[in-house]
C-alpha cells in the first residue's frame, strides 16, 4: 500500500442533488468513488490524484432499473450482479449480461458499477463494446442540470470523456428493440473470467431473405477506445455472406482497428484475433439465420398450431390473462418452436392495448392470496401456476406476510389496481423491499414496469405449458 489514510477525506451525502451540489462548489476537488474496484487499485498504487473522496455508492437515484414501453434505463450505480439478475437485461440484452458475468469474480461484480466502467474509460473494458451495438445513450446530471448524449461520442481519446468535473453518468439507456437480433460476443485473453481481455467483441445482426440487413459489431483492446466498426458494417450490410464477403470483412477490420503492443498482447496477435472474431460472428450469423440452430418444434406447440382458433385462445389464455394477446398469439400460428413462442408472446404483449395489460394483471392473486381478483373467471390452470409462483411467499412467517398485506393495500390506494410482480423463486422478504421500491414510482413508470413483470410471468408459464 503506496497511500496513507491520513492524507485522504472521504465523505457520502444522503442524495443525488446534495452530491452534485458538492461537486459544483469544488468542481475537480472531489472524486466520485461507487464500487471502488478501479479507484482503491489506483489508491493502493499510490496513483490517485484526488485526495477528497465522495462516495455514491449508496444513493438510491442511481441504482434503480425502469423498463419502460421503449428502452431499459439502468442507473450508473448498478453493479455487474444487478445487470445479471435482472430478467430484461438477461432477455433482451444478452451482450450486456455476458459481459457483466465475466467481468473479474464474483465479489468484484457485487461491487464493481456499469458508470464506473464506462468512466474509468479503460479500452479493454468489458461492457462497453456491449453499449456501443445497442446505442446506449447517457443521462450526465450536474447541477447545471441533466443532459443527454450518445455513448458512441463519450469517449474522445485515451481515458479521456465528456464527463465535466461537476458531473455524474446518471442512467444508462438501451433502446429495446434488439429482440430479434442474433446476438454474438467472444472475450480473448488469458482467461474468460479475472483477466483483461486482449480482444473482445459484441456484435448483433439480421439476415433477411439470405442477405445481410443490419450488422453492428463494436470490439475492445485494439484502439485507444473501445470501437465500433463502422466501416466494416457498411461493407457487409446488403450482402449475402460468403468466402468473398469473409475476406473483405478482414480487410475492413484491419484498416479501421488500432491495435498496440503491451504486457498483454502484440499488435500482429491482435489484428489476427480481430479478424477471426468478425468472421466467426459472421458465419455464426448465416448458421443462425438459415435455421441450423433452430430446435426441433415441441408436440405441445404442434398440437395447438392445429387447433381451432377458439380453443387455441383458450389453451394460452392461463399464461397470461389477456384475452387479445391470447387472441394475437393464435393469429400468428404456426409457430415453430419455443424461441418463435417466446417472440410472439413477447411482441404481441407489446402491441396490446393498457387495458389488455390490466385485464390480464386482474387474472392474478394478490401477492400473499390465493383467489385471483377477478374471481372465478381466472382459468383454473392459472390459480394454480399463481400458487406455485408464490411459494416462497406461502412459507414465510406471519409478520412477512401481514407487512406485505399492507403494502399490498397501500399499492393499491396509490395506483388503483393489484401489485403485479414475477414472484418466482422470490421471498416475501425480496417481494416487499421491490413492493416498497416501486411505490415510489410515478403512475406512467410503474404501469410499464407491471406491464413488464407480467411479461416476464407469461415467459415462464409459456415455458411450463410447453412441458405439457
Ligand atoms: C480484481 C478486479 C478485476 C476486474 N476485472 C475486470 C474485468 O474483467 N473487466 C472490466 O471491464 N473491468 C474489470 N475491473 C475493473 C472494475 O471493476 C470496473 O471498471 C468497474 O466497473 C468499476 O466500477 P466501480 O463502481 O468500482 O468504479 P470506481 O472505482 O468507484 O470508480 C471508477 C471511476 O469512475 C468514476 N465514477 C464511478 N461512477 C461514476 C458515476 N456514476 N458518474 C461519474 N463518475 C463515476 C470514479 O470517479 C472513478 O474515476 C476489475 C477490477 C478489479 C479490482
Amino acid at each position: 500500500m503506496r497511500s496513507n489514510p491520513s492524507d485522504y477525506e472521504m465523505t457520502a451525502l444522503p442524495s443525488l442533488h446534495s452530491t452534485v451540489s458538492l461537486l459544483a462548489r469544488e468542481p475537480g476537488v472531489w472524486l466520485p468513488i461507487a464500487g471502488g474496484t478501479d479507484v482503491m487499485v489506483q489508491y493502493a498504487a499510490g496513483k490517485l490524484p484526488a485526495r477528497k473522496l465522495v462516495s455514491i455508492w449508496n444513493l438510491p437515484e442511481l441504482r434503480r432499473i425502469d423498463v419502460t414501453a421503449s428502452e431499459i434505463q439502468i442507473g450508473a450505480g448498478c453493479t455487474y450482479t444487478d445487470l445479471r439478475r435482472h430478467a430484461v437485461v438477461g432477455h433482451e440484452f444478452p451482450l450486456l449480461r455476458s459481459a457483466a458475468g465475466w467481468t473479474g469474480g464474483i465479489a468484484n461484480q457485487n461491487r464493481g458499477t456499469i458508470g464506473g466502467n464506462i468512466v474509468n474509460a479503460s479500452p479493454a473494458a468489458d461492457s462497453l463494446p456491449a453499449l456501443l451495438v445497442y446505442e446506449a445513450e447517457l443521462i450526465l446530471i450536474s447541477a447545471r442540470g441533466e443532459r443527454r448524449i450518445s455513448y458512441a461520442n463519450f469517449h474522445t481519446g485515451y481515458k479521456k470523456t465528456l464527463l465535466a468535473p461537476d458531473e455524474l453518468i446518471q442512467t444508462v439507456c438501451l433502446p429495446r428493440r434488439f429482440l430479434e437480433y442474433y446476438s454474438h460476443t467472444r472475450k480473448v485473453g488469458t482467461r474468460k473470467a479475472q483477466a483483461i481481455s486482449k480482444v473482445a467483441i459484441a456484435a448483433l445482426g439480421r439476415i433477411t431473405d439470405g442477405v445481410i440487413e443490419d450488422v453492428r459489431i463494436a470490439v475492445g483492446s485494439v484502439a485507444p477506445v473501445p470501437l465500433r466498426l463502422k466501416d466494416t458494417e457498411q461493407a457487409l450490410n446488403g450482402r449475402a455472406v460468403d468466402a468473398t464477403l469473409l475476406l473483405l470483412a478482414r480487410r475492413t477490420v484491419a484498416a479501421e482497428i488500432r491495435p498496440i503492443d503491451d504486457i498483454r498482447s502484440t499488435v500482429r496477435y491482435r489484428a489476427a484475433v480481430t479478424g477471426n472474431l468478425v468472421v466467426e460472428f459472421l458465419n455464426r450469423l448465416n448458421l443462425a439465420q438459415a435455421g441450423a440452430e433452430r430446435s426441433e418444434a415441441n408436440d405441445v406447440l404442434a398440437q395447438w398450431n392445429r387447433l381451432p382458433a377458439d380453443e387455441a385462445i383458450n389453451a394460452v389464455l392461463p399464461c397470461c390473462g389477456s384475452r387479445a394477446w391470447a387472441e394475437g398469439m393464435v393469429a400468428r400460428r404456426p409457430l415453430a418452436d419455443e424461441a418463435e413462442l417466446l417472440t410472439a408472446s413477447n411482441e404481441t404483449w407489446r402491441k396490446v392495448s393498457p387495458s389488455d395489460w390490466m385485464e390480464a394483471f386482474r387474472s392474478h392473486p394478490r401477492i400473499g392470496e390465493k383467489k385471483p381478483v377477478m374471481g372465478s373467471s381466472a382459468p383454473g390452470q392459472s390459480v394454480e401456476w399463481s400458487s406455485q409462483e408464490q411459494r416462497d411467499v406461502t412459507d414465510a412467517d406471519a409478520a412477512a406476510k401481514t407487512a406485505l398485506a399492507e403494502a399490498n393495500r397501500e399499492y393499491e390506494r396509490r395506483f388503483n389496481r393489484i401489485f403485479i410482480v414475477c414472484a418466482t423463486s422470490k421471498s416475501a422478504v425480496e417481494i416487499l423491499e421491490i413492493l416498497r421500491r416501486r411505490l415510489k414510482n410515478g403512475v406512467e413508470t410503474e404501469l410499464h414496469e407491471a406491464a413488464e413483470q407480467q411479461r416476464q410471468i407469461t415467459e415462464l408459464r409459456l415455458r411450463k405449458w410447453l412441458q405439457g
